[in-house]
């Protein structure tokens, strides 16, 4: 059958949560952050593993994630919105049992109008700019805010990828600032605040890319496995062309692989004769232009034709297989497309 496998290692998702952990003191929390279908990997599967490995508290974009997550854990675990209280979700919030992250003064109004009681968090904007409440906006509403509760503080890093830029300082100055006294749980660090060491570490950290696998986490196990099937074969003899607009042209005999899987599938265009497949230990050239279900490799030097080659594995970590492509490991993985057919390999007990 000519479909994709897409295997994803809950083991090591579980290990890599574990390994985060461990990077905290004691007295910090670890949530685990499984937005976007768990950066692409399965929500209701990976939120499950992680549970098993001691997570308590997951955060989701939005409430239909909330949503999803609610309905593969049950009740217990807190699932914390980091969209807030959007107007409309009100009911879900509510029967589900979610936790907003609060981004506004307009959301905190409308949260503590519509569900006075229900637990919430605030986001505060410490110089990203994207979501959160501003500094004298807090000034002006904290001392209202504090009486009503809130579980967590929390604010985002820009920069935390990059341990030596100038931000990263900035940020934990101006959360000090806004934080300080209240005597609320706080939380600043993903994946990349952790690395930074205890100073980013508060109560809680919200680690995500590093439990799949993906950079800045250095020392994460991998977590994906992508094999693709090759569904033809073919000679081409120096001075023909392979693929759409004719990119690439062979230099000698050459016998082109025709393997499914293309730009539908999550592997951008931008990999056109850029990237490497595999067969085992063997690297083999992605010749001409990714198409929309198709690419196709130079295996001239192999010694027989195989029956897949993999395009993520432990020779090419998404990381490698994103900056040929010229993005983010982030992107890669969410952009994973859903046409794959999807083996999960549970965490050993
Ligand atoms: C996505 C996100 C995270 C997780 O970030 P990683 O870099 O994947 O660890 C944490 N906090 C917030 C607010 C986020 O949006």
């Amino acid at each position: 059958m000519a479909t994709a496998t897409l295997t994803i290692d809950l083991d090591a998702v579980a290990l890599n949560w574990r390994a985060l952990d461990r990077l905290t003191g004691p007295e910090v929390q670890t949530a685990a952050v499984v937005k976007a279908d768990a950066y692409g990997l399965g929500v209701t599967r990976v939120a499950r593993s992680l549970a098993g490995a001691g997570a308590r508290r997951f955060f989701v974009a939005c409430a239909e994630e909330g949503a999803a997550v609610r309905q593969a854990l049950g009740p217990g675990p807190q699932i914390a919105l980091l969209s807030g209280h959007m107007s409309g979700d009100t009911e879900m919030i509510h029967d589900l049992d979610l936790t907003p992250m609060l981004t506004s003064l307009d959301q905190i109004t409308r949260h503590l109008e519509a569900l006075p009681g229900h637990a919430f968090g605030v986001q505060l904007d410490t110089g990203m700019n994207r979501l959160g409440v501003e500094m004298l906006e807090w000034q002006a509403v904290a001392p209202i805010l504090i009486e009503a509760g809130p579980e967590l503080l929390l604010s985002h890093l820009a920069c935390s990828d990059e341990p030596d830029h100038p931000m990263n300082a900035v940020q934990l100055a101006a959360f000090h600032a806004m934080t300080d006294g209240t005597g609320l749980p706080r939380s600043l660090a993903s994946t990349g605040g952790i690395l930074l060491g205890p100073r980013f570490h508060f109560d809680l950290t919200r680690p995500g890319v590093g439990m799949y696998g993906g950079l800045p986490f250095p020392s994460a196990q991998p977590v994906v496995r992508l094999s693709l099937p090759v569904i033809q074969t073919r000679e081409v003899e120096p001075g023909e062309s392979v693929g759409y607009g004719c990119t690439w042209t062979a230099e000698r005999p050459s016998i082109i692989a025709t393997v499914a899987g293309g730009y539908a599938d999550g592997l951008p265009r931008t990999l056109s004769s850029r990237a490497q497949l595999w067969d085992g230990d063997t690297p083999c050239p992605l010749v001409g232009r990714v198409s929309m279900d198709l690419i196709t490799v130079d295996i001239t030097d192999l010694p027989e034709v195989p029956k897949t080659l993999d395009i993520l594995g432990p020779h090419q970590t998404v990381d490698a297989l994103a900056d040929a492509a010229g993005t983010i490991g982030y992107e890669l993985l969410t952009a994973l497309g859903t046409r794959y057919l999807r083996r999960y390999l549970e965490p050993r007990a």
